[in-house]
């Protein structure tokens, strides 16, 4: 007996110890980590730092084409190693786990090491593609808010819906600064305010990350696009951008930076260059800003075909080869390569040529490998498909109802609205659809054909019918309400040579002013594009931006009155073309907006009084002097009076978003502290400011003299 435990004891030892470190689920992670690094050949390394994109594989080359051609796919895997595949369009949940499943058992068939691949997936505004899935406003929309939980709640809805298809990666929250309106990527980030970015990208980042309601998975944020890609001198997508370093530091770094310190997982890099350097080929970026600066310990994965593009479109490379080490040299972990399988190779023949080093390599993947453990790959690798219910719920969908509900900005009302009990008309062929609701990256990354949208989506049109029962003509409405938008664009299909709204949208704004009734113009749109001088002749003008699939409710309601607006601006809105400066303008330059950075009216009134600083802590009192339950963002701002060097004419310090009914009031807090009364260097270095500072809220101005 005591020979047969023995023998029982022996063979638990050794099987034991015939199962490596790496796959054991409570090994802690850096030992997992560099268990499995130990045991890799430079080529399945490799393969970790790529990333495919999944036409490679699929039948019709297509994107919206979720299947897996095996033939096409096993190579992949088995001689490349590859661990890491990205992008799809709008699928079924059961087509998207049949595909999760299928590419990650052939890879796991495939992996020596039974390494899990990482799946990535553009869900920007909720389950963007996922068929039946909630979408959100876009971020714009959410800035407009001035309310975090939107983005809370978006990344909860989407991490709910998404998880359990075999999606590990979204490459979101977008964390650039709308700076340049002409930029076709306006309406994917958070506004042009970076404290509104750092904190709605934040509250992402934590939320999506920590979503408790998808164990047994979890998902990895993206803090893209590092850094400075929205400043393009010409407004264009990819297009250069001059941003001197003090500049940089105040304005584009501190989104990234409070997304880091919410433990972000992984960084995308900007496509474009700065001052000259492709951020691609850039370590002072990469390195000296991202990671010592910043902390940043996470894996940072090219944008599109990046390392290519340093040879194809930079010209600062003369081929791949070059492109690569100055890309690794630089700080790059991933190559989203996204169509080529060389990039492998390249750095393969690298190493073995003593350009790069091992240990270089090991850094990266390192990073993947300890990214997959954290996410828990290696212990549920594959989708799941008994939770589907949870996709595209009414409770889902009343919470991206809400976030469109407070987006909307009520720019003017001149005494026509709310509308209680008239008749409308509505003009305006965006009225009739669907696709301008959501923008690019909605269901396809240009957004669909009006057929594809859901059947029991609203246009503007038909909400207002549900709003006001049957539409009438303009002779005999009360209202007109004239819709004007810009076609769904992604990145640079939507770049433009006139800010100026396209002519047919400015025809429709013509017929209804002409029609000699009040009119209601809404306008739709990923960026503000510029109305011209029918604006004036208007009596009311509704800023929808992007509000997603629930936002026709939204707009008819604010129209009725059933929603009592509460969006500001999450930007300046500018009244000409050639003209442009954000909040953040200096001194010396003129702010010419048609409505500004925080501009947004209500059908109540509120009332700022005593306005109090006591120590380091200002109050406020705000009351709902109106007649009507509302909302109401606050808005504190802080302007140095006297700087060093010239300091913006204001700064965003902090907002606040609350409910009041009529008469009731609150006491609001803000605690100051040392760095509110600083800048940093161009080495991110904080220069703090003796000397008077102001703060505004509201009607309320309180100034306070600070000595460091
Ligand atoms: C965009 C990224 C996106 C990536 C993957 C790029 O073209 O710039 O924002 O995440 O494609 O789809």
């Amino acid at each position: 007996m005591r020979f047969l435990i023995l023998l029982f004891a022996l063979f638990l030892t050794v099987g034991a110890a015939a199962e490596p470190t790496y796959l054991q689920a409570d090994a802690p992670v850096e030992e997992r980590v560099s268990d499995l690094l130990g045991r890799m050949t430079l080529a399945e390394k490799v393969g970790q730092m790529t990333q495919l994109n999944l036409t490679l594989y699929n039948s019709t080359g297509e994107q919206g084409d979720v299947d897996v051609i095996e033939e096409k796919f096993i190579p992949l895997v088995r001689d490349h190693h590859v661990g890491s595949f990205l992008n799809g369009a709008a699928a079924t949940p059961t087509v998207w786990a049949k595909y999760g499943e299928t590419i990650q058992r052939l890879n796991l068939a495939n992996s020596r090491l039974k390494i899990p691949l990482i799946y990535g997936v553009d869900h920007v505004h909720g389950a963007n593609y996922l068929t039946g899935g909630t979408i959100f406003p876009q971020p714009i929309n959410l800035a407009a808010t001035f309310n975090d939980q939107h983005a809370k709640a978006m990344a909860e809805v989407t991490a709910l819906e998404v998880a359990d298809l075999g999606h590990h990666w979204i490459f979101a929250p977008i964390l650039d600064i709308a700076v340049n309106p002409y930029w076709p990527r306006f309406y994917e980030t958070f506004g042009e305010e970076p404290t509104v970015a750092a904190r709605m990208g934040s509250t992402y980042v934590r939320a999506l990350q920590e979503a408790p309601s998808i164990e047994p998975y979890k998902l990895a944020a993206t803090a893209k696009h590092f850094l400075g890609y929205s400043n393009s001198d010409s407004g264009w997508d990819r297009s250069p951008a001059q941003i001197p370093d003090q500049y940089l530091q105040e304005f584009f770094v501190p989104p990234f930076a409070s997304s880091v310190q919410a433990g972000v997982k992984t960084v995308m890099i900007n496509s474009a260059e700065i001052n000259g350097i492709p951020t691609h080929a850039n370590p002072k970026i990469l390195q000296k800003l991202l990671r010592e600066q910043l902390g940043f310990q996470g894996v940072a994965v090219t944008d599109w075909e990046d390392i290519l593009y340093l040879v194809s479109r930079h010209k600062v490379a003369r081929d791949e080869r070059e492109a690569t080490k100055m890309a690794l040299d630089a700080g790059v972990d991933m190559s989203m390569t996204a169509l080529t399988t060389t990039f492998p190779g390249v750095v393969i023949s690298l190493v073995e040529d003593g350009e790069i080093s091992r240990e270089r390599i090991d850094r990266s993947v390192a990073r993947i490998l300890r990214l997959k453990f954290e996410l828990g790959l290696f212990e549920n690798p594959y989708p799941r498909t008994d939770r589907f219910s949870r996709v595209g719920t009414e409770a889902n969908r009343r919470l991206a109802q809400e976030a469109a509900d407070q987006s909307l900005v009520l720019l003017k009302n001149e005494g026509v609205l709310p509308l209680v009990g008239g008749k409308v008309a509505v003009l305006g062929e965006a009225a009739r659809s669907k696709r301008i609701l959501s923008g690019g990256w909605t269901l396809n990354h240009q957004g669909k054909a009006e057929e594809f949208y859901p059947k029991d989506m609203l246009t503007v049109s038909q909400a207002l019918e549900e709003e006001f029962g049957a539409l009438v003509a303009p002779k005999n409405a009360d209202l007109v309400v004239a819709v004007i938008a810009e076609q769904p664009y992604a990145e640079g299909s939507g770049d433009i040579t006139d800010l100026n709204f396209p002519a047919s949208e400015l025809e429709t704004l013509k017929q209804a002013v002409e029609t000699g009734k009040p009119v209601a113009l809404v306008v739709v749109g990923g960026r503000p594009r510029v109305i011209g001088p029918l604006e004036t002749k208007v009596s009311a003008t509704i800023w929808a931006g992007l509000p997603g699939f629930e936002g026709a409710r939204s707009i008819a309601g604010v129209l009725s009155g059933r929603i009592n607006p509460s969006g500001k601006l999450p930007f300046n809105y500018p009244s000409s073309p050639g003209h442009h400066v954000t909040v953040f303008h200096k001194n010396n330059d003129r702010d010419t907006s048609l409505y500004r950075f925080g501009h947004g009216l209500s059908y109540t009134t509120f009332e700022y009084s005593n306005l109090v600083m006591s120590g380091d802590v200002a109050t406020v009192t705000v009351i709902n002097s109106g007649k009507k339950a509302g909302r109401e963002s606050v808005l504190w701002f802080l302007t140095d009076e006297v700087g060093r060097t010239t300091r913006p004419v204001k700064r965003l310090l902090d907002y606040q978003s609350l409910n009041l009914e009529p008469g009731q009031s609150q006491k609001l807090t803000v605690r100051l502290k040392p760095t509110d009364f600083s800048y940093p260097d161009a080495d991110g270095k904080p220069q703090q400011e003796s000397g008077w500072h102001e703060l505004r809220v509201g009607s309320q101005k309180a100034r306070m003299e600070k000595q460091f």
